[in-house]
């Protein structure tokens, strides 16, 4: 990849033949309907393919499928060592599909061909190691015998839940697919897949992909189109025993009416976030400034985990935020095909917009000073950049503070104590993840366990994010599903206990 120039990215893309098809029962399908929608690359506003616009009528079809597929056992009851090798396999069909998967995240998303195609935690390389993980731990785990009285036999076993629905956002398509699809067909569940409406080209690829490493028809299957009707469809449907979710709060919570206005089908929540890394007047404020850079500026800040409130204490909040504006200026936004560029543009117009209005808000706000950017960028034409933005003079109670933007916008509060930096960090309907540096072990602790949030870093930023090895999930508005790690089984299997009485 270090040779190839922008031009060679540009000619790969024009070279892909792009599937735009939903994958029904084992086959790429065009909709019941015929109808298609345009799909936009972020970085021109211009349509590059067009996806098959499913309706309820698909949806069903491949919640039958799933759903027959479970029933008949062809899954279900394969031993796990025989889905293990399936899933293996096709962890080894992504890897040997890297650059063709990467080009299609980055052109369906606006992300940076080096950020898709990175070896180190990049979106193909996370779902690689995501499916190998998750297919390693299959034939590995236990069930239970419980203490019962003398000729009997009390067993606690994990049944998979049946059928899955796995609705998934625009910000990471492929890797948060195969947070969820990993760990549900790994534990013999059947999938109904939905992608965010604007990002499904991953999902449809790697279905393809699965039909290829050997899993049966009607195990995964992937509906595309209009997200809301599709997804109220799945969230409402008699047939559908779970929904796995990643994306807003407002959403998550529809999905648990409908859930109990319908079958009361599982709902695993994984919503926004609006994190505060906190920073201590001992810690190494360089590599803090760095590290907060990317915490915010990252994938043009449309990140859940986005370290999206700076606390400084006030010993050394001028010097700190000079240092994190100068290195802003690393984050300016690039064409995303261009292998130097580290951030592409917002995901689409209606995104930038966002991002411009909550400026607007900061600008409007009592006492919020505009410290860097604030300002659309034309990178590319009718693309949606936005410049990396700091407001400083914040106070928490800012609807800049407070809510999600998903944008390239930092809000910096000043904080006096350490509970004073843990009261402002919990003054969030949000807990999904958090930074706290200081080089005291003790104020690392109490900061760390102070925050009420499901992913803490100390003394750096992302890193739980990057490991498949824990648990990833949030507390409060940010939801109760648990992704990665042994803990994302609990999601997709129930719990059975059977009794044996052997006694006369
Ligand atoms: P979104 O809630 O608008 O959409 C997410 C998914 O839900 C998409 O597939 C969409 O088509 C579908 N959807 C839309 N309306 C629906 C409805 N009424 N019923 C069912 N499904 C519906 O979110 P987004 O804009 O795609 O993604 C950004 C959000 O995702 C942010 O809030 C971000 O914090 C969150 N997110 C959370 C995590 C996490 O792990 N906690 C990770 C990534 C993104």
């Amino acid at each position: 990849m270090a040779n190839l120039t922008r031009q060679d990215w540009e000619a790969r893309a024009a070279d892909l033949q792009i599937e735009g098809r939903a994958f029904i029962n084992g086959n790429y399908v065009d909709a019941v309907s015929g109808k298609t929608l345009p799909n936009n690359r972020s970085s021109t506003g211009q349509a590059f393919v067009d996806i098959a616009s499913c309706g309820t009528e698909d949806a069903d079809l491949a919640v039958s499928a799933a759903r027959d597929s479970f029933e008949s056992g062809v899954w279900s009851k394969k031993a796990p060592a025989e889905r293990k090798a399936v899933l293996l396999e096709w962890a080894r069909l992504f890897a040997a599909n890297w650059e063709e998967l990467a080009l299609l995240e980055s052109l369906d998303t606006g992300k940076p061909i080096a950020c898709t195609m990175d070896d180190d935690g990049g979106d193909v390389h996370s779902a690689i190691r995501t499916t190998q993980w998750s297919a390693e731990a299959i034939d590995k785990i236990y069930d239970e015998v419980a203490p019962s009285p003398d000729e009997t036999l009390a067993l606690v076993t994990h049944v998979p839940v049946g059928v899955v629905a796995a609705i998934t956002p625009w910000n990471y398509p492929l890797a948060t697919t195969a947070w969820k699809l990993a760990p549900a067909l790994g534990a013999g569940n059947s999938v109904v897949m939905k992608p965010a409406t604007n990002t499904p080209l991953t999902a449809i690829r790697i279905a393809g992909l699965a039909r290829q490493a050997g899993l049966p028809d009607g195990v995964l299957n992937v509906i595309t189109g209009p997200g809301a009707l599709l997804g109220e469809h799945l969230g409402r449907h008699m047939d559908v025993d779970c929904v796995t979710f990643t994306g807003s709060t407002p959403v998550g919570k529809k999905l648990m009416i409908y859930s109990g206005e319908s079958n009361l089908k599982r709902i695993y929540n994984e919503l926004g976030g609006k994190s505060a890394n906190i920073v201590f007047p001992d810690a190494d404020l360089d590599k803090a400034a760095a590290r907060q850079c990317a915490a915010i500026f990252f994938n043009s800040g449309q990140t859940c985990t986005a370290g999206s409130r700076l606390l400084v204490h006030e010993d050394v909040h001028d010097e700190f935020v000079a240092k994190v504006i100068e290195q802003a200026t690393n984050w300016l936004p690039g064409d995303p095909m261009d292998p130097a560029t580290l951030i592409g543009p917002c995901i689409d117009e209606r995104q930038c917009n966002t991002v411009a209005d909550y400026v607007r808000i900061g600008l409007e706000e009592d006492g919020a000073t505009l410290a860097l950017g604030g300002k659309r960028l034309e990178v590319t034409p009718g693309g949606h950049y936005f410049e990396p933005t700091i407001f400083t003079d914040v106070s928490n109670d800012m609807r800049i503070a407070q809510e999600e933007i998903f944008g390239p916008v930092l809000v910096v509060i000043r904080f006096g104590t350490t509970d004073e930096a843990i009261a402002i960090a919990n003054d969030s309907i949000y807990g999904l993840a958090g930074g706290v540096w200081t080089n005291d072990l003790a104020t690392a602790h109490k900061v760390a366990a102070g925050v009420r949030t499901g992913n803490m870093n100390v003394n750096t930023y992302f890193a739980c994010d990057n490991q498949i090895t824990m648990p990833f999930g949030g507390f409060r508005q940010t939801g109760n599903g648990i992704d990665k790690s042994m803990h994302a089984f609990d999601d997709y299997t129930e719990i059975k206990s059977v009794f044996f009485d052997f006694r006369s």
